[in-house]
């Protein structure tokens, strides 16, 4: 369901959630409910966990902590960027959560205690938890790239959490003349959305084709191979020639620091000026995934790849994006799948049960243009305390489809978008 951005009175004051939400816990105690679980974060991972637990067994107590009332989703909100659509049809709230018996703690979880199995929020209150589940998404690794910090990101947004940050780079892009540089930097691998800056800078060509054709788009980029990467390049050179360029890490495309004051960015051969710079720096685990002791050096958090519990904290369960999850890539649809997963493993675990090895999907739609999509598809399973693809599983888009099925596949993405967005947000 579309949210119209209510604040967050409103939505206490309507699902009457005004004091801290630990009231439905503790009554869940005294009816001696099956277990007290804790979700962090309402994310595609965290929010589908939440709901799935209390569907598989409504007497366990949920509390979903969600810093922001309102929820602004990623996928297609390169869309957003490119002028092809509003911002409102990327947000979503929890009241269906909360009518079906979610606990909501709409403030930030502030810290973590695995031994005394508690969250603090950040009013100070303390939660307690029989089962943590830590979904927080990404945090940008500031540290990550030189010159990048949150200061920085107002002039050179990354957009790689929605929101705020979509609409500055949108603007940029509208404020830009025509004949004006656009320059996308891309990270290298691990980082949210693997084919995420390639679709992005598709669908900012796009609008510089129709709207401002004297312009120019340059894609630097940290690595050398990239997702759907034939596709993406043979849809480039027939829609947009001589307007988008990919500089890999090979021809010197790493960006190695920036100059947010100058607007620049260097790599060790160049140092690009352009009038819109696209930063998507280094990412990391949410930061509280760090508090909690559950990440290790890499900033990423490793995981039972069966029950999705954490390898450094116990009663503590990882999911989505902050998760290491193998060869599975870090995206919506994952974020889903592995919920599910976990929650399974959560009540199974409760109840005294043991976790069934799952196996689990991934499919990643990219837009190339409005009317032409593509997709990659891959089926996973544990293996060797990794989740690994399944032999043969795996499958893209054919190179040589004609125009109706690129329209087709656009029009499966845009429906796969709302139907995960009415299951997780109802
Ligand atoms: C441009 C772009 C395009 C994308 N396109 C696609 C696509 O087409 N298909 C696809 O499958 N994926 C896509 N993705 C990837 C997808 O958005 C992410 O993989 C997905 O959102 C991960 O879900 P998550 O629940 O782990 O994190 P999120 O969705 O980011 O949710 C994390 C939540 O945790 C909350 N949180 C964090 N810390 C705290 C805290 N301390 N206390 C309380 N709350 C907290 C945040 O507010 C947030 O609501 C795209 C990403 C980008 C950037």
């Amino acid at each position: 369901m579309t949210a119209a951005r209510p604040t967050r009175r409103d939505f206490l004051r309507r699902t009457g959630l005004a004091v801290c939400m630990t009231v439905p816990f503790r009554q869940a105690l005294a009816q001696g409910a099956a277990g007290r679980v804790i979700v962090i974060g309402g994310g595609f991972a965290g929010a589908t966990c939440a709901r799935t637990l209390k569907r598989l067994d409504p007497r366990l107590s949920v509390t979903l902590v969600e810093e922001n009332p309102t929820f602004t989703a990623c996928p297609f909100s390169n869309e957003v960027i490119a002028g092809l659509r509003d911002l409102r049809r990327q947000q979503f709230n929890y009241e269906q959560l909360a009518e079906m018996g979610v606990a909501l703690a709409l403030l930030r979880a502030a810290g973590v205690d695995p031994r005394a199995r508690t969250v603090t929020l950040a009013d100070g209150t303390r939660l307690s938890y029989d089962r943590l589940v830590v979904a927080p998404g990404i945090d940008i690794s500031w540290e990550g790239l030189p010159g990048y910090s949150e200061a920085a990101a107002e002039r050179m947004p990354h957009a790689w959490k929605a929101g705020a940050q979509t609409t500055l780079l949108r603007r940029q892009l509208e404020a830009m003349e025509d004949g004006g540089l656009v320059v996308i930097s891309a990270p290298a691998n691990p980082y949210r959305c693997p084919p995420g800056p390639y679709e992005r800078a598709s669908l900012i060509a796009h609008y510089l084709k129709t709207k401002k054709p004297r312009s120019k788009l340059i894609l630097l980029d940290a690595k050398d191979a990239f997702s759907k990467q034939k596709l993406f390049q043979n849809a480039w050179k027939e829609l947009y020639p001589g307007l988008l360029e990919w500089v890999p890490l090979s021809s010197g495309g790493k960006v190695t620091s920036v100059d947010p004051a100058a607007l620049t960015l260097a790599t060790d051969f160049q140092t690009y000026k352009p009038a819109v710079a696209n930063v998507i720096p280094p990412q990391k685990a949410g930061h509280i995934a760090e508090l909690a002791g559950v990440a290790d050096r890499s900033g990423w958090c490793p995981i039972d790849p069966v029950t999705f519990q954490s390898a450094l904290q116990s009663n503590i369960h990882v999911i989505g994006d902050a998760a290491i999850a193998g060869a599975m890539p870090k995206s919506a649809f994952a974020a889903n799948a592995e919920a599910k997963v976990c929650a399974a493993a959560v009540a199974a675990l409760l109840a005294g049960g043991t976790p069934q090895t799952p196996k689990l999907i991934n499919v990643c739609y990219s837009l190339v243009a409005p009317d032409y999509g593509i997709s990659v598809a891959g089926v996973y399973q544990p293996a060797n305390g990794q989740l690994v693809e399944v032999a043969g599983s795996a499958g893209v888009s054919p190179l040589d489809a004609p125009p109706a099925i690129r329209a087709a596949e656009a029009q499966i993405a845009d429906g796969w978008f709302r139907t995960l967005a009415a299951e997780v947000f109802g």
